[in-house]
């Protein structure tokens, strides 16, 4: 399934990078299990886009952007509820207005746990970041779509609905051409696709090329991905194109009723040829097998 991962997934809040006028990510480094943190500030509140994995990373991550604000008020919002993008919430308690879309809330309160559980497995480095979490309610909950005034600037909060995950949500800061993706979009890497069957099921292949593909048409200046170096909107493509080869390849095998190991195999070896530089490789067949499944239903 999931490999171990050894290097210690840690968030470096001294290597913040601006992107925009006050804008800035804390980049993830291309660490395993480290996301890319952005921080939106405007003139009377500042919006904090995830929160690196367990206590110690919300802790680093609280610190810098309570600095940050500079008596500013702290909203925070995650873009998924998967551990190393959320489970740092706490350290925000009392201190910040945590807000997501509701297909998020849902699937944090449904899974929150089991994922805990699961990525406790994952070794040493992530079990001792994991170390006293405490899942968090968000404060605030909407439904599609939440503009929020951080004073000067309007950001954007929209559910994509199914894609990556049950709840995937999206970040545009229009005045700055920046859309936070999460999990939506990676660089360097295959996209990570949290097939877990029996226990999650919720990752759609065919719909997360159809939220990349109205992202596209909206012609984001800056891509800042879940994981990897930020971009411009062809990193938009770059993921929906390797996801439609993904199941067309996948596809074209299961409609002339090739075994879904054969099919792994062959489309495995074929995203290699076309990737080679790529990390993540353990997610190639996950994929795959999200979208036999897929293509049973169609
Ligand atoms: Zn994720």
């Amino acid at each position: 399934m999931v490999e171990l991962v050894s290097r210690e997934p840690v968030v470096r809040a001294e290597e913040a990078r601006e992107l925009a006028g006050d804008l800035v990510v804390l980049p993830n480094r291309g660490v395993d299990l480290v996301p890319n943190i952005g921080v939106i500030g405007g003139t009377r509140a500042v919006l904090v886009v995830d929160t690196g994995m367990g206590p110690g990373n919300g802790d680093a991550v609280f610190e810098f952007v309570a600095d940050y604000a500079r008596g500013r008020e702290i909203y925070l919002t995650t873009t998924h509820f998967h551990p190393e993008h959320a489970f740092g919430a706490q350290s925000f308690s009392g201190a910040a207005t945590f807000l997501v879309n509701r297909a998020q809330a849902d699937d944090l309160a449904a899974k929150g746990a089991g994922y805990l559980d699961m990525f406790r497995g994952l070794g040493e480095p992530v079990a001792r970041q994991l170390e006293g979490v405490e899942l968090v309610t968000p404060d605030l909950v909407y439904d599609d779509s939440h503009e929020l005034d951080l004073g000067g600037r309007v950001v954007r909060l929209r559910a994509t609905g199914r894609a990556h995950s049950r709840g995937d949500q999206v970040i545009t800061v229009p005045d700055a051409g920046v859309l936070f993706t999460g999990d939506l979009v990676e660089t360097g890497q295959f996209a990570i696709f949290p097939w877990f069957p029996p226990h999650d099921t919720d990752v759609s292949g065919i719909r997360w090329i159809e939220v990349l593909r109205k992202l596209a048409d909206e012609h984001p200046r800056i891509v800042v991905p879940g994981h990897g170096d930020t971009g411009g909107h062809g990193l938009l493509a770059d993921v929906r194109d390797y996801l439609a080869l993904l199941r067309d390849e996948t596809w074209v095998r299961r409609d002339s009723a090739m075994g879904r190991e054969e099919v792994v195999e062959e489309v495995t070896a074929l995203m290699l040829e076309r990737h080679p530089e790529w990390a993540g490789r353990e997610w190639i067949e996950p994929g795959v097998g999200c979208l036999c499944a897929e293509h049973a239903q169609r």
